[in-house]
This record gives C-alpha cells, sequence and structure tokens, in this order.
C-alpha cells in the first residue's frame, strides 16, 4: 500500500482576480489509493463471520484490460445488512485538516435482481473514525462517524456497467491518523478505488517573492494567509503575501517585492544591469541607459558616475545627465563714468558654453595692487547689487578709492563649479588705471598760542600730488618731557589742523606729535616730537604782555588796542569751544586710552575698570540674530548694534549664562576691561558692555568668517602664500600692539584668530581667566595651571616665564597653522611626545609650499634661547618686506611628504598599505576627488602609484594646493623605508 510515498499530481485551474486570469495550479498529497495497492489491501471486514452471507470480499477484476481488486458485496434479498469494510491505519500527514475521499463503484440496479428488490439497497455510507494510533483489527462500530451517504449517479444493470465517481471530504481531522469505513446495508456494490489525498499549494514565486508549499485547508483555514520572502536581490517594505485556499489555489497576491538599485527583473528573478546601464531605485522597472557624459563600465551600476570634466550638482538628480562647467564670461568693460564718485559699472557678456546647464551665477573678484602687490579690496568696497550670486551681467561697484589700481575679475559658475574647484575666470581681467598715493605727511608742527595752563597748536599737512581731496583725520600724542614715557596721552579722531589743549600744568614743557590719517584708515608717519611749554602761573598769554609793553610806550590808543585784542582772544576761544569734544577737548574717558595695559585686576572693584574701559550699552540698542559659537560663559551671538546717531553694524554678542556667580560675572567682564584698552585693526574692537542689566553682555565687531584654523581647514589649499603671509602680518601687527602695550596674550593660536570677509585677521579671546579655564586646548601642569601645551614656549611651560617672548614661539606656531591651512601642529603627536620632541631640539618640519623665509622665520621664533628669538617689531618688518617684494616668497623650503602630510598618509589605518583608492584619498583629506579617480579608471592603488602630475591634473584636480597635496602624497606612499621624524635644528 502506499500510503506515504504517495503520487503526486499537479491540477491546474484558473482564477479570475481584479479582472485579471491568473493560473493557479494545484497540488495532491495521496494518503491511500487502493488500485495502486493491488490485491494485498489488508482491509477489515465485520462482522467477522458471516457464515454464508459474507459480506465485503476481496474480487479480482479485469478492466480495458488490466487486472485489479476491488472490494464488493451483493447481499440482497437478506434482510438487515451491516456489513463493513474499513481501511487501513492511514496516517494524516503535514498539517491536513480536511482530506478528499474519491470513490469509483459500481452500483447495481435493484430491478435487475428478480424478487430482491423489497430489501434490495442501491447506496452504501462512508464512514470514518480518527485515532492517535492504529487500533490493528480492533473495531468498534460506535466509533466511526457518518461522512456521507454514497449513491451513484448511474446504475449498472444487467447489460451495461457503469462506473461511478464521488468525492466526499474529511474535515476537522486533528489526531495522528484516521480510518475510513464503508457501510453496507443490502446493495450489491464494487468498490473499485478509494483514493485519500489532500491538497496544497505548491511552492511558488509570485511578484518577486518565493512563497513555501502550503498545505490547503490546514490548520482549519479554508483560506491560509501565507508570507513569502522577496528573492535574491530583490527587497520590499512589506512581506508580500498570498493566500492558499482550501482547494490549494493561491489567491489575491499583496504587495510585492522589486529589484534593488543596480538589478532589473527577468522570470522571476533579479539580474544585474548590463554594463552602460543603471538603475538607482528598487523598482519594478528596467535598467536605463547612461545619461549624457556618464558612463557605467561595470554590471550592476546604481549611477553612472561622470566622464572626466563633468559633473552633477549636488541638487542634480544622480539619473540625471552631467554638466560641464561653463567657459569664462565674455567682453568684459568697465564703464567709469561716475569714477569721480568712486563709482564703476562692470558689464559682461554670458559666457559661450554654459556646459548645459542653466543656472549660471557670476562673482566678482576685486583685487587692490599697489607696487604690483596686490590684495583684497576688503568690505569698504560696495556691490550693487552684490558681488557674488549674480544671474545679471553687470554690477555696480561704488566707494571706489580714486588713487589705487584695482583689477576685477568675473567668474562664470554654475551649480557643478563647486565641484571643479575653481571657476574658470573672466577671459580679461579689468585693470582700472587709477593712480596711488602717499599717505599724507605732516610736516610742520607750530604753537599757535600759550597761556599757563593751554597751548593752542596747529599743523601743515606735505601737498600730495595727484592725491584726490580726501578727508584726513589726525592723531595728536603729547606728554609732559620730564614724564615717564608711559603717561603718553592721546587726543584722537581730530579732523582739523588745529586743536587747543586745555587744563595743562603751568610752566611746563609738553611734547607734542602728530600723525594723519588717511580715509581709508591708513597711517602717514608721525611729525617729529615738537616741545612747546605752558607759561609760569599768573604769566599773562604772550600777546598780553606785548600789549601791556605797548601801553607802557602808548598811552590810550594801545589801551584801546589791548581791549581789541583781548575781545579777539574770546572770541577765538568761543570758536573752539564749539568745536564740539572731540576737537577740542580730551575729557571723555575713551579717548584717554593708557599706552601700557593696565591689569583690570590692579583695580580694588572690577566693575569700576570696566566702566573706565568700555561703553556702557543699553540693552535695547542690541538685538541677537543667531548663536555663532560657545564661549566660556554662555552663547555668542551674531546680532545688530543700533546705537542713536550711528549706522547700525552688526555685532558679536557674548553672553553670560544665567545662574552664574559674581566672580563668573567679574571674570567675564574682565574682558572687555582688557580689549577695551586696545585700539588696533588687528586686534578685535570692543563695541561695549551691557553691565547694569540682568543679562550681561559683550559687544565687539563682527568677524563673518569666523575663527582662522576652522576658516583655513574650510578653505585647504585655496590661498596663496602671498594671501596666507598677509594674513600672518596682520596677526603680527596686533601682536606687536599688545606687546608695546606690555601686555601677553598667552593664548596666541589660528583657533584665538578671528577673520572677516576682508580676511582681515585680528587677535581675540583676552579672558583673564581663559588659559586657566576657556581654551580646550589648554592642559594642567604639575603647578595646577592649564596650559596649550603644543602652542606655548618651553620656558613658559617648564616655569610659567610667560613673556611677549614666549608669546612669540606662539606666533611662530600660528604661522605654521597658517601656512599648513589649518592643520593641527604636531598631528596627533601626544602632549608628551610634543614636549620630548622639542626638549630634544626637534621643531615641526616646513608645511608643504610654504616658502623659505617663512619657515625660517618660524624656526627663529622656535629658539629655545628666548632672548633670541624676533620681536613682534622684527616680524611685522620681516613680512612687510616679503610682501613688498613677492619674488621672496618663490623659494620654497624643503617638503619631506613623509612628515608633512598627516602621518597616515604612508599606509592604512593600522599601518598596512591603503586598501582602497578612496581610503587612501580620504586619509590625506582629499575625499572629494574619488568620483574622479573611478571615472578616469583608477582603481587600484597600483595605478594610483603609476600616476604623474599630469595625469592628476587631467582627471580634474585643478587647484595646485590639492594637486600638489595628491602628488606628494603619491611621492611619500612610494618611498615607504622611511621612517618619520621632526626637524631636528
Ligand atoms: P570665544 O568665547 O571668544 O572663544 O568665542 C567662541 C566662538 O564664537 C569663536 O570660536 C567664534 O567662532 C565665535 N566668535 C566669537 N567672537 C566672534 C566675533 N567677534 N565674530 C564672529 N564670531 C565670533
Amino acid at each position: 500500500m502506499d500510503c506515504f510515498g504517495g503520487v503526486r499530481h499537479l491540477l491546474f485551474s484558473y482564477v479570475l482576480i481584479n479582472g485579471i486570469l491568473i493560473t493557479l495550479q494545484t497540488k495532491e498529497e495521496v494518503l491511500l489509493d487502493m488500485r495502486a495497492t493491488g490485491g494485498e489491501l489488508g482491509w477489515l471486514t465485520w462482522p467477522l463471520d458471516q457464515g454464508d452471507r459474507p459480506g465485503w470480499e476481496v474480487v479480482q477484476r479485469t478492466l480495458n484490460g488490466s487486472q485489479f481488486y476491488s472490494y464488493s458485496v451483493c447481499n440482497i434479498g437478506e434482510r438487515e445488512q451491516d456489513n463493513w469494510l474499513r481501511t487501513t491505519f492511514i496516517q494524516r500527514r503535514s498539517s491536513a485538516s480536511r482530506v478528499f475521499v474519491e470513490l469509483q463503484f459500481i452500483v447495481r440496479d435493484c430491478n435487475s435482481f428478480d424478487g430482491a428488490s423489497l430489501t434490495c439497497k442501491e447506496t452504501f455510507n462512508l464512514y470514518t473514525s480518527e485515532s492517535d494510533a492504529d487500533v490493528g483489527m480492533t473495531f468498534r462500530k460506535g466509533q466511526f462517524k457518518k461522512v456521507s451517504t454514497i449513491a451513484p449517479d448511474e446504475i449498472t444493470s444487467k447489460n451495461k456497467m457503469r462506473i461511478n465517481t464521488e468525492t466526499r471530504v474529511v474535515e476537522n481531522l486533528s489526531r495522528n491518523g484516521f480510518y475510513l469505513a464503508f457501510q453496507d446495508i443490502g446493495a450489491c456494490v464494487a468498490l473499485l478505488s478509494v483514493r485519500v489525498y489532500y491538497k496544497t499549494c505548491p511552492e511558488t514565486i509570485k511578484s518577486l517573492a518565493s512563497f513555501p508549499e502550503t498545505v490547503a485547508g490546514g490548520e482549519n483555514q479554508a483560506l491560509q494567509e501565507v508570507s513569502g520572502k522577496c528573492v535574491e536581490n530583490a527587497i520590499s517594505e512589506e512581506l508580500p503575501r498570498i493566500y492558499c485556499t482550501a482547494d490549494g489555489e493561491w489567491v489575491v497576491p499583496v504587495g510585492q517585492c522589486q529589484c534593488k538599485p543596480g538589478y532589473e527583473e527577468a522570470e522571476d528573478s533579479c539580474q544585474e544591469c548590463q554594463p552602460g546601464f543603471f538603475k538607482a531605485e528598487a523598482s519594478s522597472g528596467k535598467c536605463d541607459p547612461c545619461p549624457a557624459h556618464s558612463q557605467g563600465p561595470e554590471p550592476g551600476a546604481l549611477f553612472c558616475p561622470c566622464d572626466a570634466g563633468f559633473y552633477r550638482a549636488a541638487s542634480d538628480p544622480i539619473t540625471g545627465p552631467c554638466s560641464g562647467l561653463p567657459s569664462a564670461p565674455r567682453d568684459l568693460v568697465a564703464t567709469t563714468t561716475q569714477l569721480s564718485a568712486g563709482k564703476l559699472l562692470l558689464t559682461w557678456k554670458n559666457p559661450e558654453d554654459t556646459g548645459g546647464r542653466d543656472d549660471i551665477t557670476y562673482g566678482v573678484k576685486c583685487q587692490r595692487c599697489e607696487d604690483s602687490v596686490c590684495q583684497a579690496c576688503g568690505e569698504k568696497i560696495r556691490y550693487e547689487p552684490a558681488n557674488t550670486g549674480l544671474t545679471d551681467t553687470k554690477v555696480l561697484v561704488s566707494e571706489l578709492d580714486a588713487h589705487l589700481n584695482y583689477t576685477f575679475t568675473v567668474e562664470a559658475h554654475s551649480g557643478v563649479s563647486e565641484f571643479a574647484g575653481q571657476a574658470p575666470p573672466s577671459s580679461s581681467a579689468l585693470t582700472t588705471s587709477l593712480h596711488f598715493t602717499e599717505p599724507p605727511k605732516i610736516t610742520t608742527v607750530r604753537m599757535v598760542e600759550q597761556s599757563p595752563t593751554s597751548l593752542s597748536l596747529s599743523w601743515d599737512v606735505a601737498p600730495r600730488p595727484r592725491a584726490p581731496s580726501q578727508p584726513i583725520r589726525y592723531k595728536l600724542t603729547y606728554r609732559k618731557k620730564d614724564d615717564k614715557i608711559d603717561n603718553i596721552l592721546i587726543v584722537q579722531k581730530l579732523e582739523k589742523s588745529s586743536v587747543q589743549i586745555n587744563n595743562l600744568t603751568p610752566g611746563t614743557a609738553y611734547l607734542f606729535m602728530v600723525q594723519a590719517i588717511s580715509s581709508d584708515g591708513s597711517p602717514g608717519s608721525s611729525s617729529p616730537e615738537e616741545q612747546f611749554d605752558t607759561l609760569p602761573e599768573g604769566y599773562l598769554p604772550h600777546n598780553k604782555t606785548a600789549v601791556i609793553l605797548a601801553a607802557a610806550a602808548g598811552g590810550a590808543t594801545v589801551l584801546f588796542i589791548v581791549l581789541v585784542v583781548l575781545f579777539l582772544r574770546r572770541r577765538r576761544r568761543n570758536s573752539h569751544t564749539r568745536q564740539g569734544p572731540e576737537d577740542t577737548c580730551f575729557s571723555s574717558p575713551e579717548q584717554l586710552k593708557p599706552l601700557t595695559y593696565v591689569d583690570p585686576h590692579t583695580y580694588e572693584d572690577p566693575n569700576i575698570a570696566v566702566l573706565k574701559f568700555a561703553t556702557e550699552i543699553h540693552p535695547s540698542h542690541v538685538t541677537k540674530q543667531k548663536v555663532i559659537g560657545a564661549g566660556e560663559f554662555g552663547e555668542v551671538y551674531k546680532g545688530i548694534l543700533k546705537a542713536p546717531g550711528r549706522k547700525d553694524v552688526y555685532v558679536a554678542i557674548k553672553t553670560l549664562k544665567p545662574g552664574y556667580t559674581e566672580k563668573q560675572r567679574q571674570d567675564f567682564l574682565s574682558e572687555a576691561s582688557i580689549m577695551g584698552q586696545f585700539t588696533h585693526q588687528n586686534i578685535i574692537h570692543l563695541e561695549g558692555v551691557v553691565t547694569k542689566f540682568k543679562h550681561a553682555m559683550i559687544v565687539t565687531e563682527y568677524m563673518e568668517n569666523g575663527a582662522l584654523d576652522r576658516y583655513l581647514k574650510d578653505h585647504d589649499g585655496e590661498f596663496s602664500s602671498f594671501q596666507l603671509v598677509g594674513m600672518l602680518r596682520g596677526i603680527a601687527a596686533g601682536m606687536k600692539y599688545l606687546s608695546d602695550m606690555s601686555y601677553v596674550h598667552r593664548d596666541l593660536a589660528a583657533r584665538n584668530i578671528l577673520v572677516n570677509n576682508s580676511l582681515e585677521c585680528k587677535v581675540s579671546d583676552f579672558g583673564l581667566s581663559r588659559v586657566l579655564e576657556d581654551d580646550p586646548e589648554g592642559t594642567y601642569t604639575t603647578s595646577g595651571g592649564k596650559i596649550p601645551i603644543r602652542w606655548t614656549a618651553p620656558e613658559a611651560i617648564a616655569y610659567r616665564k610667560f613673556t611677549s617672548a614666549s608669546d612669540v614661539w606662539s606666533f611662530g606656531i600660528v604661522m605654521w597653522e597658517v601656512m599648513a591651512f589649518g592643520e593641527r601642529p604636531y598631528w596627533d603627536m601626544s602632549n608628551h611626545e610634543v614636549m620630548k620632541a622639542i626638549n630634544e631640539a626637534f621643531r615641526l618640519p616646513a608645511p608643504m609650499d610654504c616658502p623659505s623665509a617663512v619657515y625660517q622665520l618660524m624656526l627663529q621664533c622656535w629658539l629655545q634661547d628666548r632672548s633670541k628669538r624676533p620681536r613682534f617689531g622684527d616680524i611685522v618688518s620681516l613680512l612687510d618686506k616679503l610682501l613688498h617684494s613677492p619674488e621672496s616668497l618663490k623659494a620654497i623650503a624643503d617638503f619631506d611628504p613623509r612628515v608633512s602630510i598627516r602621518l597616515p598618509s604612508t599606509s592604512g589605518s593600522d599601518g598596512s598599505p591603503f586598501r582602497s583608492v578612496s581610503e587612501w584619498l580620504e586619509s590625506i583629506k582629499m575625499s572629494q576627488y574619488i568620483e574622479n579617480f573611478t571615472c578616469a579608471g583608477v582603481l587600484t592603488m597600483d595605478q594610483v602609484l603609476q600616476m604623474k602630475n599630469e595625469d592628476i591634473k587631467n582627471i580634474g584636480v585643478r587647484l595646485p594646493g590639492h594637486l600638489k597635496r595628491i602628488a606628494y602624497s603619491i611621492l611619500g606612499l612610494k618611498d615607504q623605508t622611511s621612517t618619520l621624524s621632526v626637524f631636528a635644528v
């Protein structure tokens, strides 16, 4: 008997779902097949002993030429027949709870038996009984439940045999197996075939999901929900589902798997896109051919990388075409009709080739040149409507100084310019032919009038040929001749070439010096110091004395003259007092800037120091706009200062967070007390403080480009040595000013230099506690102080000897940071390693591309003997010299790529060679070029090592700084045998 290895049948049927005809396959698993078993059925018949009226009997038959066994019974004419035929134990398999019983049988027509029609039956009954185990020959009628009465559709007569086929369902099966039984109640029946089977929904793949074979009607469910699994390389958000009907049919598929990016559907599976095709998303669609100016050399591409020289903007879809850079704008013309008013109209034409894009904008750059030394024009110049992001091909430039030469460059940008490094500038740069003049110079200073307590002075300015008539201002400095040099008083911002100074000490010699300042803020040379004396106490002014002498000689007429002179003098005095405080007096504390820095701690009450050195601002004049940084005491905001009678200015606002102690408030404000003492172009300017209200604030000028270290990192390779040295010159000038005022900064580092949008660098961070608390670089020393080790001179680390000479050491480190575009000094060496190396006379090596003269200056700043280090005055002079002869910057210091590019550049992070081109590019911070390398087919490090400078350029690395960084790194990779060393001096 074949119960278990049953014959499998596949049946096909069709279902309409949502109007779509779906082919469904059903599979049958046969549990019992009487016909296939042959003669040895071994079914049980009951009653066991039936004498000469046998019940069910095995009969061998021949049908269509083949022999088979059947069970027959034919006890007609006998009353009360009750003959049972029971199958062997049928194991229920899987979870089939619903089986089909298909019967083939013949029933004889009762009418064909003479005289037996009264008792003769033409039906029989199907029973079933469940059991967990085979009960063998035990048979109890009462345990069987009736399934159905089986009646023939066609009855078999004497002449004609009719075979009937009936199928019945036995449901709700739950035990290990079951028996079927056939009860005859007096019919003439031949049971030709009994087939017991259950149905399954066969394993299938639909909508790119595979569904396992599932027993139909299992778990007593007419419709069984089955979850599928996406085929390989297909995905779906929700698992697809389908239902298996009780008849073994899959119906109502829900959800769909889709081939993942880089794959497309092909006959129930997902195949990689062919080379030259791509698919960016999971979808049912096909792979698309690579769009214009891109290529996909590998199969399975998610997108097609751009051809060399073509790019996609960040907002371009990755599936879209790549575009080239726009060519330069054409025909740049300057119209100088309003030059006298410092205005100029620049116009130009669209580039010939837009690179296939329509997002072209223009940027205008201005350089101011003197003696062939050029620098950025600075923020003073105004552009209408703007100097960047222009969509129109013109711009009005104003606030130009008529005595300087300007060069304007117009660049065309498009969405892809940022990826190409640099936009091509306009084909022609425009130079205005405007002339240059010397800064104003004071020739003579003379005394106009004297009294015991006042002196009136006036002075002359040297005529400046070709100079425009610009307003000049003057700075007057004076002191008592016998006083110490640091008791100098300054009267600033004089607008006229004369002044009267009151409240002087009678009979005292004073020394005066005048300096002219041109309207762009550039100072002229100072006059020599001139001495003028006040008259002794009780002395009449000398013109009065003359009058008295004349009176002695002249009588009443002369008395009249005296009266006239006195009248005239009073009038002159009155006219002086009308000139306003700036011109005549120095009673405002703001104008009395000490020439030596005063430590606010020397004031018993630090609040008084703040009042003395800083202007109080009403908080209603300060508007905070957005947070730009985090200071030690609270947030730093960008904002606007609207002081009455002044133009609105952008400012940085340092705030004191709530919950501060009085000590913290005083420490916070001490920075303003210090900053307020300084007036210099390269020192961050204090606008004022808010101290009289709950929320204390320090308001300073706003520096658009923020901290220098971050700014340089973000613009790596984008500035020339000339520009970098220009920045250093500014920092050095600021430091010279501080050291002249005997102020020691102690925390000079690129992170404490701020940059505005004219690239002017200004020294900042003057908090009293800053070195101890504020600086994240600060490291505790054994004496408990906190010191930024890698910026600090050895004597300051060793025994806290902080001087301007130790500031010079730090300046040397700032020089290195600047020339290395914000690289961390000593890279990832530990503080301990740094101190050890310095003690052993090692010094940082020259950064890449660093002019030799600049590196020499660094090494001078790092001399162990602090008295041998240059002073800030020397540094400013030297840097000025370099800037005045840019040729001097051409000689480049020796550079060793193995030490100057970050250490890992010679190997992968674990010391092994780089595993991929992208890993290598990331390590040298050039990952923006990964696509360029890929597109150019440079896919392995072996290929990288073969590259020449020309090749690097050809794959689209244009910025000279980047080109060198990559080339040097390759050089370093080739020579891996060398070990790291820091230069010894
Ligand atoms: P500080 O407390 O001075 O170190 O300031 C914290 C951060 O605020 C700095 O690193 C700058 O990013 C920013 N910041 C401070 N002052 C200014 C300023 N005057 N202009 C622009 N940003 C500033």
